[in-house]
């Protein structure tokens, strides 16, 4: 069932092909959609030439997302080829290796900055950036990836977990601000999955393990389920949600120990 056919989407965050953003990319384009991937600099270039390879027409763009001008060079040619945009995953997120090891009370000024400004920042900016080119259509929906680290305090997780909290934040405070253009907002909170971006955080294996003994399904989140639910918030399905955090996580938030 192509539901997203004749649609166009913009993806960033996508490494390799253990992204979460690729995981989502292949489930939007599975049902037809038509995608735009960014990347952040010419080192990455080749992993994302090769999966795109998978895609129809994809464009590739380069932008990191600390940049107002490449941000609005994605956006210029995404209305040249495209011509308006239907929806966007936001997928990206760093903070300095030496932030994810140490003491959080050792949070340095630069790493704190850095920190918000790539993980939680770039949302706003990316999403001024697509509300035009949504609205030109008559609406659109965008979604960003976060983790429970937002809310409870998780080892080593330290200064993302302010990160992802201002992110979620930013999510409540975009779905009111772009609502009335119909283009909603919407943030997917995924369990841990062994990705590039995880494996800066030490002692992630043993997160994962506390899932799979503790979460109500007693394994960890697969990426394709990360992707589905990418799909159906980023689809016509999902019309009636906005400025939610949806939990994909084996149903770990909910136990109490
Ligand atoms: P990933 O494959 O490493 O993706 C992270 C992406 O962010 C990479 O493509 C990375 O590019 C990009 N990025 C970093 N700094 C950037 C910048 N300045 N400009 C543009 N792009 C930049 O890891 P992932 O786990 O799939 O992460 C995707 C999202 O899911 C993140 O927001 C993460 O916090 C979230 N999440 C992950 C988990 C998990 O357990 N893996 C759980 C919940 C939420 P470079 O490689 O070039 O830095």
């Amino acid at each position: 069932m192509a539901t997203l056919n004749g649609t166009c989407g913009l993806i960033t965050g996508v490494a390799n092909k253990r992204s979460i953003a690729w995981a989502i990319a292949k489930a939007l384009a599975r049902d037809g959609a038509r995608l735009a991937l960014t990347y952040q600099g010419e080192r990455l270039l080749d992993n994302v030439q090769e999966l795109a390879a998978e895609l129809d027409r994809p464009l590739l763009l380069p932008c990191d997302v600390t940049s107002d001008i490449q941000i609005a060079e994605v956006f210029q040619t995404i209305e040249r080829e495209f011509g308006g945009l239907d929806f966007m995953l936001h997928g990206t997120a760093f903070a300095p290796r030496e932030e994810l090891s140490r003491p959080f009370v050792e949070t340095s000024r630069e790493g704190f900055r850095v920190a918000l400004d790539v993980s939680a920042y770039s949302l706003i900016a990316m999403s001024r950036g697509a509300a035009p080119l949504m609205a030109a259509r008559g609406g659109g929906a965008i979604v960003t990836l976060t983790y429970l680290g937002s809310d409870r305090v998780f080892p080593n997780y330290n200064v993302m977990g302010v990160a992802k909290a201002a992110l979620e934040a930013s999510v409540r405070y975009l779905a009111d601000s772009l609502g009335p253009q119909n283009i909603r907002v919407n943030a997917i909170s995924a369990g841990p999955i062994k990705t590039l971006a995880a494996s800066g955080i030490s002692g992630f294996g043993g997160i994962l393990q506390v899932y799979r003994d503790r979460a109500p399904l007693r394994r960890n989140t697969e990426l394709e389920e990360v992707g589905e639910t990418g799909r159906f918030l980023l689809g016509p399905e999902s019309s009636g949600i906005t400025g939610e955090v949806l939990m994909v996580d084996s149903g770990y938030h909910v136990m109490g120990l």
